[in-house]
């Protein structure tokens, strides 16, 4: 071969490597700019898994509570604040669709908490947006995604933001939206259990929403009617419940009707029917020596006897803490005694874990023989429960009839259960004799003379000046006064009762004030006019069979112009019986000796309580008193 042909061999080769060298070059930009585009699409699947997992997570999250029993308003508020903070929107609320008589209208349930909220409630000024009621324009969007029932987005803010809260100046509105970077608004239109429930609405700073996550606001969405679909659920069953959860025994309001319908029933078959009131004896010792756990044990050990002494028909039901009620039909008061000493028996026997035994208390009252309406039996049921505690518990009494000396049962009974309790640490020393004054009396048919007698040396202990047979006096009059006034008799025996206690709360004040011969200061005046009432309620409001009375006893310092105390109620808003007592306390009063002055003719008195007509006391009331007064004086 020649040189020539050598040199245009190596030629060839050369331009065959160049050409080679070209080609791959080539190829390797091919497969870089593949892998560029490789690495942008990974980038993206990820965010896109990122994202979903963020979505995921956050439904997670709301299951979850869903789950768990958080009230329902905290389920949403969550779901709020997952979608706004984790799912980066603006703002993310809840709104209700309600309707009154004023037609439908929108209220927030629940919003997330961020500065776009505080901005707007600055601007709107108060009530702030949550507590508003947001006007439902039927042309809104929201009337338009509940009509199609599809989630819409609109870029319309300043018009869905007048249409909900018309009463704003445009000028407000713009200013809302100046600087704002919300571009769009998403509402999804939330349908509960087939009934329109409200919306779900979504703030965001992009003008369109990729379908995919149009569709994932759409799931959300599902989870929030989900959620208000369980908590309506939970709320039926709870309304359905008719047991009590800690003993399995029927509850307070399983019982209520089961009495109602039996009283129905006694009626119409002329058939008796009793009650049972069992307390459990001393169980905040049981609670304090070993625990509420224990506590507990001895109420599921009482409802254990109950459940097993109980026939088919009866009703025995847990009414509170440690109370508990047995409804037994067809049975008079003699079964009923018999039926409650097996279970007083039961109980005692029964041996509780570390507790050892137990005692309780037990009332029985009978429908016909005690009394034909049920509240009033529920009633001497419980009393004759408190006297089987008082007379050392452990044991059944049979309650009283209601009869025309009723009211002196309950004064008795309030006076025994104040004193027994030693309720009044000033009366201490005396309530072992006055409880013993009241039973006797009780026992001899005189109660009404032992409860004036109680009643007078209870009065001494904070007015020595107080004169023996005042009481009695003060009780004779208010029922001449309330007769012409044709009060009921119950709203009479009321008022004696109210008669008897209405100062005992002045057994609660320091000695040394009452007995000031000095004017009061200030101080101590705002003492002596509040603290009694406070105490009269704290004293009294324990005694289930007297709450009719204590509004009475409360309102005695209350002026028919308003100026008077606690609550400065006026007119007609005073029971006429407190007015009664009003009254008759301020003659009573001025014809008494006090420290400070002396005492006054019933003439001069009665001149000082006619200056106060229309302003203390109405002036009917004046009229009618003077009347009676002079009656009896001539
Ligand atoms: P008494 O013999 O006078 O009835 O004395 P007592 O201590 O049983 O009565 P009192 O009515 O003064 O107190 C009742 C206590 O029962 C107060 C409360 O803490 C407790 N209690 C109420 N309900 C429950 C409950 O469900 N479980 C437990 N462990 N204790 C309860
Ligand atoms: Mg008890």
């Amino acid at each position: 071969m020649g040189l020539f042909d050598k040199f245009k061999e190596v030629t060839r080769k050369v331009s065959e490597v160049e050409n080679n060298i070209y080609h791959e070059k080539r190829d390797y930009l091919e497969i870089y700019e593949r892998n560029l585009e490789l690495e942008k699409e990974i980038a993206e699947r990820t965010e896109e898994l990122n994202d979903a997992n963020k979505r995921m997570f956050t439904l997670q999250h709301i299951w979850d509570m869903m789950n768990s029993s958080t009230p329902l308003e905290n389920v949403l508020e969550a779901i709020v604040n997952s979608t706004q903070g984790e799912l980066g929107y603006m703002h993310c609320v809840i709104i209700k669709k309600c309707t009154d008589e004023n037609g439908d209208y929108m209220h927030i349930i629940a919003q997330s908490n961020d500065t776009l909220i505080d901005r707007l409630n600055n601007l709107i000024g108060p009530p702030g947006i949550q507590t508003r009621r947001l006007n439902y324009a039927t042309d809104s969007v929201f009337a338009d995604t509940m009509n199609q029932r599809t989630i819409i987005q609109t870029k319309s803010i300043d018009l869905s933001l007048s249409s909900v809260l018309p009463e704003l100046p445009q000028e407000t509105v713009t200013k809302i939206l100046t600087n704002q970077p919300i571009k769009s608004v998403i509402v999804v239109p939330l349908i509960a259990q087939k009934k329109e429930f409200g919306w779900f609405c979504v703030f965001s700073a992009r003008e369109e929403l990729a379908s995919a996550e149009m569709d994932f606001l759409g799931l959300f969405a599902k989870q929030i009617e989900m959620a208000i679909t369980i908590a309506d659920l939970f709320q039926a069953v709870r309304e359905q419940a008719v047991t009590d959860a800690l003993t399995g025994l029927y509850n307070r309001r399983y019982f209520e009707e089961a009495l109602e319908k039996e009283v129905q029933r006694a009626k119409r078959q002329k058939q008796p029917f009793s009650i049972i009131g069992i307390d459990l004896d001393y169980l905040k010792r049981i609670n304090d020596t070993y625990g509420h756990t224990f506590g507990d044990l001895a109420i599921k050990t009482i409802a254990d006897v109950l459940k097993s002494n109980a026939r088919s028909v009866d009703v025995p039901a847990r009414i509170g803490g440690e109370e508990f009620n047995v409804l037994l039909p067809g049975i008079n008061s003699e079964g009923a005694m018999a039926a409650a000493e097996r279970i007083r028996k039961s109980i005692e026997k029964a041996d509780i874990d570390t507790v050892g035994h137990i005692t309780g208390s037990l009332g029985v009252a009978t429908y016909f023989e005690h009394s034909e309406n049920a509240e009033e039996l529920l009633e001497l049921t419980d009393q004759a429960m408190y006297a089987s505690k008082r007379n050392g518990r452990n044991r059944v009494t049979l309650a009283k009839p209601i009869s025309e000396t009723y009211w002196q049962e309950i004064a008795v009974n309030t006076f025994l259960d104040i004193l027994s309790k030693n309720r009044i640490p000033k009366a201490k020393h005396l309530s072992k004799e006055l409880c013993q004054k009241l039973n006797e009396a009780n026992k001899n048919e005189s109660a009404k003379e032992g409860l004036y007698t109680v009643a007078d040396m209870l009065t001494k202990l904070y007015n020595p000046m107080h004169t023996p047979g005042v009481i009695k006096q003060k009780v004779q009059m208010a029922v001449s006064l309330a007769k012409r006034f044709d009060l009921p008799k119950e709203e009479i025996d009321n008022l004696r009762v109210a008669i008897l206690l209405y100062d005992i709360g002045n057994l609660m004040l320091p000695t040394d004030l009452l007995q000031k011969a000095t004017p009061l200061t200030e101080e101590e005046r705002e003492t002596i006019k509040n603290h009694p009432v406070i105490a009269a309620r704290e004293i009294l409001k324990p005694i289930s069979y007297i709450q009719d009375v204590l509004p009475i006893i409360e309102h005695h310092h209350e002026n028919w112009d308003g100026s008077g105390y606690p609550n400065k109620i006026s007119k007609d808003e005073i029971p006429l019986t407190s007015q009664i007592i009003l009254i008759i306390d301020e003659y009573f009063a001025l014809t008494e000796q006090r420290p400070y002055r002396a005492k006054l003719s019933g003439q001069d008195a009665l001149e000082i309580i006619k200056a106060d007509a229309g302003k203390k006391w109405n002036e009917n009331l004046v009229q009618e008193f003077i009347s009676l007064i002079e009656h009896d004086i001539n």
